[in-house]
Order: structure tokens, then sequence, then C-alpha cells
């Protein structure tokens, strides 16, 4: 989400600046922050640290912070990191260049106001960063769901969909620029939710269905689902069309049904292994990858194996794997204990990381000697005469390079794996 952010910011200042590769030429210096953990934060105060030594090289550098950690801290980042000249929320990034300006004449500045409506959906993204290949187009911003250890409500604000025609023509314009690929982004990206004049509503199932229909050559992706929002309409949406990507994200958090009623995540594990189940009948073929909490309030040593139980069963290809970290103003913080010792926390850890890596490895082993096609993203770490991509399934495939090019699909079969990468012919 942020990388796409950043996208929007370099548009709206693409009048007057330019993206640079060496910080030390730099005139405006901005770093787009997450807050969703604290090691985040640390890490980004670290890096304004650092910022101090180029500053003092040219005074007249203007250092901006932006994004969740702006929003979660506001005015008083500018007291604590004195580097920082301005300060602006995920939803201030139109008023930039005034916040520069006034920057530039020695004011702090801020905007860290967030909006109900704002969902820059008239401003065409620069991608400076990217293969020319594969793209984010943000498609709504938000959450409205409070799980009770996240900040995101707090920092990113109320959900908000975005007019699907304007979605709808980012995609083609990609398209004709000859990207391959879109990943349709939102914090909760299938609630999308859009109120036609006509009272028409257009939610993801549809939404995902009219972006894929624009062109067979158009890879389609998205992220992040929440499990209760995994419709049948849209796991059919999938199953119908090819170049809707067999790959769902779905972050289950905890196997544990107290944990999980503690994390207000409105589901329990008997739904979600329901909508895995229907996952798996309609796509047979899917990939499936979670994201997982370690450690949650008062987890005991039984909601711990629940999370066990639950990778097993569903056999995940991969997870984002986290011990909890507190994060100031959500309800865990306010209302519960973070009273898992952080020996526990680690050695728990440790185990869904070991099982994890395990589950990855035998879904890579399932795919050896399987055929894949494969949309090429780049040359390989290791060797210029290897490509790699991904297949539909969101697995990083790495093949010889023969005739191929970037941005071109190929057809490959898997020969032997490892527990992170495919290696084919
Ligand atoms: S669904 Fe829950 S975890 Fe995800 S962004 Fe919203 S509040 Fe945070």
């Amino acid at each position: 989400m942020n990388v796409a952010d950043s996208e929007v910011v370099a548009a709206i200042l693409s009048d007057n600046y330019q993206i640079m590769t060496d910080p030390k030429s730099a005139d405006l210096f901005l770093m787009n922050t997450c807050s969703v953990r604290d090691n985040a934060e640390q890490r980004i105060r670290k890096r304004l640290r650092e910022l101090a030594a180029l500053k003092k090289r040219n005074p007249q550098l203007i250092v901006g912070l932006l994004g969740c950690m702006a929003e979660r801290l506001k005015e008083r980042l500018l007291s604590e990191e004195h580097i920082l000249d301005f300060i602006a929320g995920p939803d201030a990034y139109r008023t930039l260049p005034t916040l520069i300006q006034d920057a530039s004449d020695g004011k702090h500045a801020f905007n860290v106001i967030l909006s109900i409506q704002e969902t820059y959906d008239d401003i065409d993204p620069i991608r400076y960063d990217g293969n020319g290949v594969s793209a984010f187009i943000s498609i709504m911003r938000g959450c409205n769901n409070f799980c009770t250890y996240c900040v995101v409500p707090y920092t990113r604000g109320r959900e908000r969909s975005r007019n699907p025609k304007t979605i709808l023509h980012e995609a083609q314009q990609l398209i004709d620029k000859g990207y391959k690929e879109v990943t349709l982004l939102g914090q909760n990206v299938n609630s999308y939710h859009w109120n036609e004049e006509d009272d028409t509503i257009v939610d993801f199932a549809a939404l995902i269905e009219m972006v894929a229909l624009l062109s067979p050559q158009l890879r389609v992706r998205f992220a992040t689902s929440h499990p209760k929002d995994i419709s049948d309409s849209l796991i059919e949406k999938i199953a119908k069309h090819e170049n809707i990507c067999s790959y769902i994200h779905l972050p289950v958090q905890s196997g544990s049904d107290r944990m999980l009623k503690k994390m207000n995540r409105v589901y329990d594990s008997t739904y979600y292994l329901e909508r895995i189940a229907a996952i798996k009948r309609m796509i047979p073929d899917c990939g499936i990858t979670t994201d997982l909490i370690v450690g949650f309030c008062d987890e005991t040593e039984e909601d711990h194996q629940d999370t066990l139980k639950m990778m097993e069963t569903v056999g995940y290809n991969s997870a984002y794997m986290f011990k909890y970290s507190v994060r100031k103003g959500t309800k865990a913080a306010n209302d519960f204990e973070d009273n898992v010792p952080e020996e526990m926390k680690a050695r728990r850890f440790d185990e869904v990381l070991n099982l994890q890596q395990r589950l990855a490895l035998e879904s890579n082993q399932r795919d050896v000697g399987k055929t894949f096609t494969v949309l090429v993203e780049g040359v390989s770490k290791k060797s210029d005469e290897q490509l790699f991509g991904r297949n539909s399934q969101n697995k990083v495939i790495v093949f010889p390079k023969a005739n191929h090019q970037i941005g071109d699909y190929a057809t490959v079969t898997v020969t032997r794996c490892t527990q992170a990468t495919l290696l084919a012919d």
C-alpha cells in the first residue's frame, strides 16, 4: 500500500520534483512509513538518525515524513525528531506542495487530517520503481474492522472505495503501456463497495471481473482480503477467469476461537475452514497464504496448538508470521495485558516458523513435475542466464533464459525446488 501511495505522491510532486537515485543530490527527502508493528517505527527512527549527516552536508535539504507513523504520532513527531521539516498523514498528500513550501519558509508544517472521501482517484500514479510488468492499483482505502490489535483504522481512517470507472481507466492505461499484471489493493480489498447513480452495486467480485475482461493478457491479483468477505461469488469469478490468478492471501491470525474473538476478527475457525474448503472445491489448484500473530494477550498453550493445527489443516504455501506487538491506542493496548512472556512468544514463534517452512517445502515438492505459465519479471539474482517469474499461485519460479524477455509469458516445467523457490526447465 505504501508503494502505491508513494507513486501517488510522486505524481502530485511531478511538476516540481523528479525522483533521484542518489539521496546526496536531493533537495527533498520523503519517507513513507508504516506503523503496523513497533519494529517498523524503530527502523524509521534509525533511518532519521542516519539522515542527520546528509542534512548537515546540505542544510537546505527538506525532510518530510509521510504515512501511518505521521498519522499516529502527529505533531509530537516534529518535536521528537528535530530533523523533520514536515509530516503528512495518508489522506493529506494533495497538500504536499503547500507543506513543502511552508517547510522551505522555515515553518514546521503538518497535515494529519483523515478524510472519509479521499481516494486519490483522479491522480495517475508515477510507477517510478517498477519493472514495467506488474503494478499496483489502489481500489479502496481505510478499514472499518477494528481488530483489537490493529492500528490501521486509526491511521488510515474509514473504508472508502474508488469509482470503478477510474479503476478501469487506470488498468487500461497500464495495459496500453505494456504492463501484464495488476494487483488490486486495499486494506480490506474484498469489502470494496460502490453504489452507481442508478443504485447498481459494484462489489469486489463484479469489479475484479471487469478488470479481468479488459484483456486476457493481463493477470489480475488482489491483496489483502478479510475472511468475512471471501464470498462464493468472488471465488467463482477467480475460478471462471484464467487471468484472475489462482491465489488468495487469507489472513487467519490465529487458529484459536478464543483468540479470534479477543482479536475481534468476527469469524471462528469453523467459518474460516469452511471458506478454505469452498476455495479448494472451486479452485483446486489455488495457492493459499496467510498472516499469523503469535503470543497475543492471554494466548495459552492450547490456543497456540490450535494455530499449529490450523496451519496443518490448510497447508499454507507461505505465511507472514509475527510476534504480537502492542500498538498504543488500540483496544488491545487499552484493555488487555500483553502477558505472554517474551521467551514464550519466541518459542511459539519458532514452532510456527518451523512448521511453515516444512509446509512450504512440502507444497513446493508437490509441484515438481508440473507445468506452469510464468510471467517473466526479471533476471535471477544468482545468474544472468536465468530468469524468474511467478506462476498463477504466486510462487517464484527460476528457469533458463533461452529466448524469453521480461514481460513474456513462459511455459515451464518444475524440475526441483527449495523451500522458497521452484526451479524449472
Ligand atoms: S482488517 Fe483488522 S488487521 Fe486488517 S487492517 Fe483492518 S483492523 Fe487491521
